[in-house]
């Protein structure tokens, strides 16, 4: 039984049997029905038209339906959508691990694919805690990560999510047990201070013993509250983590691909972690796919261990299709002057994000590339305000307090500009 173009129909059966990120059955918000997507435009059912701020959860980098995302879609498709990946090989994932190591910090050389964002965060902690069990030393089995942060929905990546906004007491039964460095307070912009890493520098040295390995999202930490942090903080963890043999893992699955005005957030510090996670914009939003990335010591070492091999392997790991699609969103981001194009998207943003300042309502606003975050006193009805914001044709989705747009990098200036200005209505009324 198919359910044909008729949308309220399609909204109440949604409401009868499925679920949605973070969503209630019992309560549900009502959802709404997207038909198609074309550049940053979203088309409702109801024939409204929506500016995408959102960029589908930071993926849809170069907007929907794009030419020639769609080519490398179709030309991969009619030659085969999916084959293993044990014992056999194709061009598709040898071309994108070759370009992923051309392209993020130098000493990442080796690449694992999987599927999506979470599971890249698993791979890297067993990554991390294989490497120690094959150097004889299985002890080092805890993790330290930030405060603040948002490393996915699994259980491992749950575990080193931030514990309140990841609510781990109700989960005090299931979840390991890691370390929780304070959240970083000292701004992007704003001037080092030595303190803001005491507590981090404090615990790695009681328990280095202990910990094989440090996660954290380099400079912006995304869902966890979309704050933004001094590299002189992830420079310094960098250095902790080599003096106190603890590997570092740099979580780039929101930050990777020019997202903050570098390619990877890393480059902010000049710094190269151990392990590396990348996901979401890497097909440009097309499909699921993300990598982990690891250095030459870590594969190595993994390598050295009892088992001879890295433990693990998704069935559907390095899909030919979704690799075709990210080879040709890196070119198609590679080809252009992409870093100039997010410092056209940083100033139009700094130009419009200072009228909310003015509101009674709005506590910060903060910029950085393609990131616009209004941060409000109190936390908002998110199906009153994405209502509101719905009725003026735009599509921003907050959490919290937090209202942020992080639109896909083919924005207009003019589309910006109207993008702001009516979240803007709506947020002065
Ligand atoms: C979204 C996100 C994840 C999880 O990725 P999924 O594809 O949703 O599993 C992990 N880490 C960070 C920093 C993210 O932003």
């Amino acid at each position: 039984m198919t359910i044909k173009n008729n949308p309220s129909e399609i909204i109440r059966k949604d409401q009868q049997f499925v679920w949605h990120p973070y969503s209630s059955l019992t309560d549900p918000i009502p959802a709404y029905e997207v038909v198609s997507a074309e550049g940053v435009y979203l088309q409702l059912a109801d024939g409204k038209r929506l500016i995408d701020g959102m960029s589908s959860w930071w993926c849809a980098i170069h907007g929907y339906n794009h030419p020639e995302l769609n080519a490398a879609a179709k030309d991969q498709i009619d030659r085969m959508s999916h084959v293993m990946f044990g014992g056999i090989t194709h061009a598709p994932a040898v071309s994108l691990c070759e370009k992923l190591v051309d392209i993020t910090p130098q000493g990442l050389n080796k690449v694992f694919l999987s599927d999506s964002g979470s599971v890249s965060v698993e791979v890297a902690i067993k990554m991390a805690f294989q490497y120690w069990i094959s150097q004889g030393q299985p002890e080092k089995n805890k993790l330290l990560s930030l405060k603040g942060g948002y490393h996915g929905d699994t259980f491992a990546a749950m575990s080193v999510t931030d514990p309140v906004n990841g609510m781990h007491h109700i989960f005090d039964q299931v979840l390991p047990q890691h370390y929780f460095a304070p959240k970083p307070e000292i701004g992007f912009n704003q001037e080092w201070n030595n303190t803001d890493i005491a507590e981090f520098k404090a615990i790695l040295e009681a328990n280095h013993q202990q910990i094989a390995a440090v996660i954290l999202e380099p400079i912006v930490q995304g869902a966890g509250g979309m704050h933004f942090y001094s590299p002189e903080y992830l420079r310094q963890v960098r250095a902790l983590c080599t003096q106190h043999n603890v590997l570092l893992i740099a979580d780039e699955i929101a930050t990777g691909f020019g997202r903050t005005g570098k390619l990877f957030a890393c480059e902010w510090a000049g710094i190269c972690p151990d392990i590396m996670c990348l996901g979401k914009s890497l097909t440009g939003g097309y499909m699921t796919l993300a990598a982990t990335l690891c250095n030459d010591e870590v594969s190595r070492g993994i390598c050295e261990g009892e088992a001879g091999c890295f433990m693990h392997g998704p069935t559907f790991m390095g899909n030919p299709l979704a690799c075709s699609v990210a080879n040709a969103s890196i070119d198609l981001l590679l080809s252009q002057d992409w870093h100039a194009n997010i410092d056209r998207i940083e100033s139009v943003l700094q130009q419009h994000i200072q009228d909310f300042s003015d509101l009674d309502t709005v506590a910060e606003t903060r910029v950085l590339g393609a990131i616009g975050v209004i941060e409000m006193k109190d936390p908002v009805n998110l199906a009153e305000i994405q209502r509101q914001f719905v009725e003026q044709g735009v599509w921003v989705r907050p959490f919290g307090k937090l209202i942020y747009v992080m639109p896909p990098f083919v924005i207009t200036n003019a589309e910006l500009e109207t993008l702001m200005k009516r979240i803007y209505r709506v947020l002065s009324k």
